[in-house]
């Protein structure tokens, strides 16, 4: 019987492949031109770091998690986002002390969550993120949100739609949160079960929920942009600033949170007119906290993440054709079993000199290769027959113009490079 895919996962089949090689690529220049560097992590990380870098009481942890134990009697995790594994990456190599600061890292790789599979929303699914670690310049935050919105308009996505918050730091959370318990306590019976269990360990993650009682109930529940302290409130209105200069629009949204301890200050959310309806594609923020969590020293840092998924969801959604190369240079015709032996060492010679090129290994008729060619995309067909053989040329047929020359061999690299 034939095994089939787990459910939440996908191939990337070639046709589909190159739009992915080109949003990576797309994602990796806008990086250099912001100067942040790659880093690449394991894809499993001991389940502690997620516990204690994403937090015990998110959703991620609580229900998403791939763990398992190793042969080694580990607890293990695929890891279900990057930043905690860039953080203890950060801490381990000491890159605090690197010279050049603050350190700027991206990532694009794997990530695994345990979810109701759906458009937008994979079991397995890839993430492109940025880490900006030691620096609370508010500066810094409209960069790396400037850096994600760059990466979208380059793709040519349109409607994009910005949405900052201040979650607060550690003097004015709590504050706000004795509000928002307040606020909440009243209407506790009406609150879905999670929330019910939330009000108590994470008040702040009930403005997140989904559910439409709980929303209607923390509608007019107290803001936090109302109780950010002295240093929070002039660095929210810095970032706003900055985005201004940039001429960034954005909607500030006092509900938007993210309801970990360690995340402080700026949280941020790009959503696009994507797949039916509005969805969020790309998430970010600042964790002032996390550093020192995750066992390093106390240092600020910022990032985002999105999914190269919902991107391309939502850049088909919106009927956006990427510029992609699917052409082949070459595609070569041999006519006899001499010519079959020459286009071996005249394919060999194409490549050589960074020519993309291919034949035929099928045996196939004249007819059948021409129409293999097409399907290839070549732009040119090179035929070599008997008469071609010991004169020393090639067929040069133009594909896209149908015309056709004869080329020494001794020409035909320079040939085909001048084209
Ligand atoms: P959501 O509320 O949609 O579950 P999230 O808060 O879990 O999102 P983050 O952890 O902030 O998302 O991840 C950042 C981005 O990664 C999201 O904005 C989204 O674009 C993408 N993303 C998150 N989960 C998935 C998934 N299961 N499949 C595909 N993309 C995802
Ligand atoms: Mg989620």
């Amino acid at each position: 019987m034939a095994i089939n895919i787990p459910r939440g996962t996908a191939d990337v089949l070639p046709g589909e492949v190159e739009l992915w090689q080109y949003i990576e690529k797309q994602a990796r220049e806008t990086c250099k031109l912001f100067n942040y560097r790659e880093i690449r992590t394991p894809i499993f990380e001991h389940t502690e770091l997620f516990q204690r870098g994403v937090g015990e009481t998110t959703d991620i942890v609580e229900k998403e998690m791939y763990t398992f134990i190793d042969k080694g009697d580990r607890s293990i995790t695929l890891r279900p986002e990057g930043t905690a594994a860039v953080v203890r990456s950060y801490v381990e190599n000491k890159m605090y002390g690197d010279p050049v600061q603050p350190t700027k890292l991206f990532y694009i790789g794997p990530m695994f969550r345990y979810e109701r599979p759906q458009a937008g929303r994979m079991r397995q699914f890839t993430q492109f993120g940025v880490e900006a670690i030691g620096s609370n310049d508010p500066a810094i935050d409209a960069e790396v949100i400037a850096l994600a919105m760059r990466f979208y308009t380059n793709l040519g996505l349109k409607e994009l739609h910005l949405e900052i918050n201040s979650v607060g730091c550690q003097v004015c959370r709590p504050i706000h949160r004795e509000h928002l318990i307040q606020h909440l306590a009243e209407h506790k019976d009406e609150l879905c079960d999670d929330c019910k269990s939330r009000l108590d360990r994470n008040p702040l993650r009930i403005l997140d929920c989904k559910n439409e009682k709980c929303k209607s109930l923390t509608k007019d529940a107290p803001n936090i942009t109302e109780h950010l302290c002295e240093n929070c409130a002039p660095q929210f209105e810095a970032v706003k600033g900055y985005l201004d200069q940039v001429q960034i629009p954005y909607t500030v949204n006092p509900r938007m949170v993210r309801g970990l301890d360690y995340y402080t200050q700026t949280a941020f959310e790009i959503m696009a007119e994507g797949f039916g309806s509005i969805t969020t594609v790309c998430g970010g923020g600042r964790y002032n906290g996390l550093v020192e969590q995750i066992g390093g020293n106390d240092m600020p840092g910022i990032g985002f993440a999105l999914s190269i998924e919902r991107a391309l969801l939502t850049l088909k959604s919106q009927g956006i054709e990427l510029p992609v190369d699917t052409t082949l240079d070459c595609y070569l015709i041999a006519l006899g079993e001499e010519a079959e032996k020459k286009t071996t060492v005249l394919l060999d010679q194409l490549r050589a000199h960074g020519i993309a090129a291919d034949k035929d290994y099928l045996s196939r008729k004249m007819k059948a290769q021409l129409k293999a060619a097409d399907r290839y995309g070549a732009r040119f067909v090179l035929i070599v027959g008997e008469d071609e053989l010991k004169n020393n040329v090639v067929i040069v047929k133009n594909m896209q113009d149908g015309s056709q020359t004869e080329v020494a061999v001794s020409e035909l690299i320079s040939y085909i490079l001048a084209q």
